[in-house]
């Protein structure tokens, strides 16, 4: 079986793990990589968890070596919406040199690079300079809960001098790439509450603050108009970007026109004072990534929504951390709403990440 084989095989289990009428298809994919790492001449275990299988797999360890511990998923996003591929999801279909499948570019195309050289070396020369231990999931995709656990249990088992992780990306074609680092992420969901119920617009329109609209006010106060975030003490702890990363990131070229092209912004808006590729991958941002509330049906309907809420997630670089920010404290700097005073809007959040 030649590398691209190995990948296409692994290209067709649909093991998408957050829906379980793919559970079978996700252990199918589990078993195809227990049978194929067990090949290469490792020590494989599939280990049951309360979700997707852990595989682990190692070679002989011998005292005296470092020890590599490789980690990738095997388990891939949801496809919908179907009527928007070109192609059926999990037929992988190579147009234009590149292969086109749900789970290609994450995780599986590295997963299989990394089992493909191993398979070759070990082939070669019997054995590897390194003890290696292999940990591959199904549940990255759904936020990993059993994974915590599991290294919990097999904490001895797993132990390490390194982990190599290639669930990222290449900076371009043919640009050799090595992710030493990712920003973090924490999310928070804001409701905003008004009147105890829906209120008619005509009778009390005026009188009343209207949550959405409230909702909109603190979301506009998130960032200024150069694209700096606002919250109080947001870049307190941000480290900053050290001269050897801005110099190497210049030398990767102006990244500006290529996220011109695949996003489909007609200009780009970043924080002031940093370069686009700098931006995306080494400066804190908040982002509201849902906002609602009110009617949402046809035509109109005179209404003063009961509440409102915006969903936000913040992108977080070293030295940050959002538990040093009292919730209460969030956004405190923007309109004068009375928050939590028993007036006109309530104000309430919490972090889940
Ligand atoms: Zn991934």
């Amino acid at each position: 079986m030649s590398a691209l084989d190995d990948l296409l095989t692994c290209l067709r289990f649909a093991s998408v793990s957050t829906d379980f009428k793919y559970h079978a298809d996700t252990r199918a994919c589990a078993e195809w990589l227990v049978s194929k790492l067990t090949g290469m001449g490792l020590t494989t275990t599939l280990h049951e968890t309360p979700g997707h299988p852990v595989i682990v797999a190692k070679n002989k360890h011998l005292a005296g070596r470092r020890t590599v511990l490789l980690y990738a998923h095997y388990d891939v996003q949801p496809v919908e919406p179907l009527a928007e591929w070109l192609s059926p999801p999990f037929e992988p279909t190579i147009r234009d040199g590149r292969i086109y499948c749900r789970g290609a570019t994450d995780n599986k195309g590295q997963l299989i690079a990394h089992v493909s050289g191993l398979a070759e070396t070990l082939a070669e020369h019997g054995d590897l300079p390194v003890n290696l231990t292999i940990l591959f999931e199904g549940e990255e995709e759904i936020g990993s809960p059993n994974l915590k656990p599991f290294l919990q249990e097999h904490r001895e088992e797993l132990a390490c001098d390194l982990v190599a992780i290639s669930d990222t990306g290449m900076v371009g074609e043919g640009v050799g790439t090595f992710t030493y680092g990712l920003r973090g992420i924490a999310c928070m969901e804001v409701k905003v509450h008004g009147p105890t119920i829906d209120l008619h617009s005509g009778i009390f329109g005026g009188a009343v603050a209207n949550p959405a609209t409230m909702a909109a006010r603190l979301v506009s106060t998130l960032h200024d108009a150069e694209g700096r975030v606002l919250i109080p003490g947001f870049y307190d702890g941000v480290r900053d970007l050290q001269e050897w990363e801005r110099s190497s990131w210049a030398e990767l070229g102006d990244g500006a026109a290529e996220t011109l092209a695949l996003t489909g912004v007609p200009a780009l808006f970043g924080e002031a004072g940093y370069t686009e590729r700098e931006c995306r991958w080494a400066r804190p941002t908040a982002e509201v990534n849902g906002i609602g509330g009110g009617y949402q049906g046809e035509g109109s309907k005179t209404v003063i929504p009961r509440e409102a809420f915006f969903k936000l997630s913040f992108r977080l670089v070293p030295d940050q951390n959002p538990q040093t920010r009292p919730h209460g404290q969030f956004l405190s700097d923007g309109p004068s709403l009375p928050l939590r005073s028993g007036g006109a809007a309530g104000f309430a959040g919490h972090f889940w990440g």
